[in-house]
């Protein structure tokens, strides 16, 4: 037998998302905090995480730490889901929307996430180009909304691979018009400060999506959706009991408890940005685009595919995004620590033609 006969098309249709899991000394591809948990709190951390009754279930729905996090967000309890990851809610939206023949609307270049996660869920796929600022282009989502509403549309804001936030009327446009959920993926508010936040219950329609991944907490997974009582209760019947780990919800509490250290850092490294884009500014040939996130993205008047394995080779991993397009010689660095970014910057003049 053919166990593919099994799989769903737009399954057999995908490759699988490959993420580079070789080790680099210079890791600057997946937008981390390049620093480590503080030394002053780890003990702390880990007598809280060696006092977790392994043998029990978690909390199902994490209600107290929702709880906590309502209230540091300025919304209500029933305002707020927690998954593990944003992956997660993404994946918990698209599958409780995804009846026959809806529509997911993603301006692209984007967060490759919300592409896959939409086709695995059913839904289908307008892929909509961003303008040549990487701004949204209004009037041909307007276009497409009107052939067909999506039920979902993605909106990453700063967007991820372009670093940009896009235009804050073209937002509230889409929210203003748009039948559907639009979902404002805030993954680089601690770098961008930038936040609808404060209009959250001025729309019916809108879901903000926040996480911990950025700010030094990738590995624990802790996402956050924002979104109107009546979503968030049928996206709780969507959700798996025990979606996230008990050591997660513990690290999650951990870092409200401490927040302002890892603000700190969020600021040290909103500093070694400005030096970096600089730094990028004067090398021949290499074109940094203002970013509002801890990640600069950047054409180049070269082949990047050369350049890309040439850094491997020594040891330096950054993002490639070499495509025929818009994309063409285009590569994404994560801003890492004064070190990092100064062993980047040798090495791309070393090797740039
Ligand atoms: C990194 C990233 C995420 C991932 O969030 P997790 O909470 O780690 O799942 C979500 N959205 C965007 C735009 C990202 O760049």
């Amino acid at each position: 037998m053919d166990i593919r006969t099994l799989i769903k098309e737009e399954v057999l249709a995908q490759r699988a998302y490959g993420v580079e899991n070789a080790a680099f000394p210079v890791k600057l591809d997946a937008n981390e905090n390049p620093l480590a948990m503080p030394e002053e709190l780890r003990g702390r951390f880990s007598a809280m995480l060696s006092s977790i009754p392994l043998n029990r279930y978690p909390e199902p729905g994490s209600p107290a730490l929702a709880a906590r996090f309502a209230k540091a967000f300025g919304v209500g309890r029933d305002q707020v889901m927690i998954g593990s990851g944003s992956d997660e809610l993404i994946q918990i939206l698209c599958t409780a929307v995804a009846r026959p023949g809806a529509e997911a609307m993603i301006p692209v270049p984007t967060f490759a996430m919300y592409r896959i996660t939409s086709q695995n869920a059913g839904l289908t796929v307008a892929a909509v180009p961003l303008d040549g600022m990487f701004d949204l282009d209004l009037a041909a989502m307007r276009e497409r909304i009107a052939a067909h509403p999506p039920a979902l549309t993605f909106l990453a804001w700063p967007n991820n691979p372009t670093g940009n936030c896009f235009s804050r009327e073209r937002v509230e446009a889409i929210l203003r018009e748009w039948p559907g959920i639009v979902v404002v993926d805030e993954a680089y508010f601690h770098f961008s400060g930038k936040t609808l936040l404060p209009e959250f219950n001025r729309h019916e329609n809108l879901v903000i999506l926040r996480t911990l991944s950025k700010v030094g907490f990738a590995a624990m997974r802790i996402g956050f959706l924002i979104g109107p009582p009546a979503l968030v209760h049928e996206l709780d019947k969507v959700r798996l009991p025990y979606n996230l780990n008990a050591m997660s919800q513990a690290a999650a509490g951990f870092y409200l408890d401490h927040e302002e250290a890892f603000l700190r850092q969020a600021e040290e490294i909103r500093g070694w940005r400005d030096e970096l884009f600089a730094a990028m500014k004067t090398i021949p040939g290499v074109h940094p685009r203002p970013t509002d996130a801890n990640f600069i993205f950047f054409g180049c008047d070269f082949d990047t595919d050369r350049v890309y394995g040439q850094l491997m080779e020594r040891g330096i991993l950054i993002k490639n995004f070499n495509a025929p397009g818009a994309m063409r010689n285009h590569m994404r660095v994560t801003v890492g620590t004064r070190e990092e970014n100064r062993l980047f910057i040798e090495a791309l003049k070393d090797i740039i033609p």
